[in-house]
């Protein structure tokens, strides 16, 4: 079932993500990645336009985490100068991380927006939540080894929603809502 690995919506840029808009879908808090989302691959620290945009999610009221697959060391330099509540070696797009960010924020998660670049860890694991999930285009081209070697497949899923259907939409929610129930049912 292809639609799993649909998100709710698309940007170009986590700043063209419109608060009113996540207020809309109930949204409380936003998870984040960080690799290719909020900075290029590359780049070691939060820069300006990454923590002035956080900075910003957080006056409008929402809850912040950051979950990242990436090692101990990129996680916690990075965050630094954003100082928030940060999960790394997350295994997206296994829940356990993300779940764990959820609970520190006190919300649901279907109150939970998660925002990345890769389909098949960030919104793939945001979906088996019931989150609302935001697919972030990649900040940089150069990438590592196996995340190029995913944005083929990636390709296909992008072919298959521009022609999504109402009953995909259906299917979507549909999916989202038993997925949700069945992970949190197991963890009981
Ligand atoms: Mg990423």
């Amino acid at each position: 079932m292809i639609e799993r690995f649909f998100p709710d919506l698309i940007v170009d840029r986590v700043q063209d993500i419109d608060t009113d808009m996540l207020r809309v879908n109930s949204v409380k808090g936003l998870i984040l990645d960080i690799d290719n989302t909020l900075v290029p691959q590359h780049m070691k620290e939060a820069d300006k336009n990454a923590v002035k945009w956080v900075e910003h999610i957080k006056q409008c009221g929402f809850k912040v985490c950051i979950v990242s697959n990436a090692s101990r060391k990129r996680v916690v330099r990075f965050n630094e100068k954003l100082k928030v509540y940060a999960v790394h070696r997350a295994s997206k797009p296994g829940t356990k991380a993300l779940l764990k960010a959820v609970r520190h924020m006190g919300i649901k998660p279907e109150e939970t927006a998660m925002v990345g670049d890769q389909i098949f860890t960030d919104v793939y694991g945001g979906n088996r939540l019931n989150m609302f999930t935001i697919l972030v285009k990649p900040i940089d081209r150069r990438e590592f080894f196996f995340v190029k070697l995913k944005r083929l497949p990636e390709k296909l899923v992008h072919r298959r929603l521009q022609n999504m259907k109402d009953d995909h939409v259906r299917k979507r929610l549909e999916w989202k809502k038993k997925s949700v129930e069945k992970i949190l049912k197991k963890q009981k």
